[in-house]
């Protein structure tokens, strides 16, 4: 039987971006071709810079971003034709900012058994329950139950977030930046938390985040995107310790910056991001590549399996007669 419980296939998302007011609409591609495979049990997460296209992929796996083109299967059934009650039992998101993800008029017993009524649960006597057995489960005292969002601590918040996401049991959990609106003392709680929840409830979780300090805590396998593209993919370890892409190496010098959290600005790259609408021309990341070669910036580099994932550059690219 098949371990794959998400499987992304060419996947590309194309916005129609205005270019002013003489000009017409231009495309981005927020997305673009991409393949992802996350397999029941992994913590896959999506690292690169803001608009590389992480939270777009996320989206569109979540079903709340149409797909320009390409496939998303979600257990093994497309997610394009399938109910979103039935995709929501399966995956659930928990966002960056509990402040602005839980409504602040509901109480939360109410936010963390909205989901139990949207799936149709007509026992109001199993909803206070089921919430107080997740409420435990997460580290929330039974007696915020009556609570409003605005009483509680960052970190709570996060944690009633994390009580709705599970109520209803599902099997992968998108996780968009879980920690980086909380304070640095609490972060390693609610990381913790997820850890020991994902032993607890077989989860799978896709985890965007630009901390890579987070990252190589808690994920078993790293994607590292770059305008649009999954550029390398490997098991954790290998690519904290043996990182084969140029961009891969630069994002995990910034790591050394005092400040993780910020958005890996320093990576010793040089020029700056590329505006999206127009990429550069062969590899898009050439114009900020320590290892740039004559080719790169005229032929696009194909994904090229490795023993651990693969990697998208002309470098390990025997047709092109360059170094393996
Ligand atoms: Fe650098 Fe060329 Fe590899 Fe792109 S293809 S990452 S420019 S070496």
């Amino acid at each position: 039987m098949s371990n794959v419980i998400i499987q992304a296939t060419d996947v590309t998302k194309t916005f129609m971006i205005s270019g002013g007011f003489f000009q017409g609409k231009r495309p981005l591609h927020a997305v673009n071709g991409v393949d992802l495979t996350v397999n029941q049990g992994d913590v896959v997460a999506l690292v690169g810079e803001s608009g590389c296209g992480k939270t777009t992929l996320a989206r569109m796996i979540l079903g709340l971003e149409p797909l320009t083109s390409g496939s998303v299967e979600v257990d093994s059934k497309p997610l394009s034709g399938q109910n979103r009650l039935d995709v929501a039992k399966l995956l659930q998101p928990i966002f960056q900012d509990p402040y602005s993800s839980l409504n602040p008029r509901k109480s939360i017993g109410s936010i963390i058994t909205l989901p139990l009524k949207v799936q149709g649960d007509q026992n109001p006597d199993t909803w206070r329950r089921r919430a107080e057995e997740m409420m435990e489960l997460v580290g929330l005292p039974r007696r915020v139950f009556q609570n409003y969002p605005s009483q509680l601590s960052g970190g709570q918040r996060q944690r009633v977030a994390i009580a709705r996401a599970l109520i209803n049991r599902p099997r992968v959990v998108i996780c968009d930046e879980p920690t980086s609106a909380l304070d640095v003392s609490v972060q390693s709680q609610i990381l913790n938390l997820l850890q020991d929840l994902r032993s607890e409830l077989n989860l799978t979780y896709v985890i965007i985040s630009h901390n890579l300090a987070v990252v190589e805590h808690i994920a078993t396998k790293v994607a590292v995107m770059y305008l649009g593209r999954i550029v390398e993919e490997a098991d954790t370890e290998t690519l904290f310790t043996k990182p084969q892409h140029p961009y891969t190496e630069a994002l995990l010098s910034s790591v050394l910056t005092p400040d993780p959290n910020l958005d890996v600005p320093d990576t010793h790259l040089g020029a700056a991001y590329p505006n999206p609408v127009e990429p550069p021309s062969g590899c898009t990341f050439h114009p900020r590549c320590a290892k740039v070669m004559d080719h790169c910036s005229t032929r696009s580099p194909k994904a090229i399996p490795t023993s651990e994932g693969s990697v998208e550059c002309h470098l390990y690219d025997k047709a092109q007669g360059a170094a393996a």
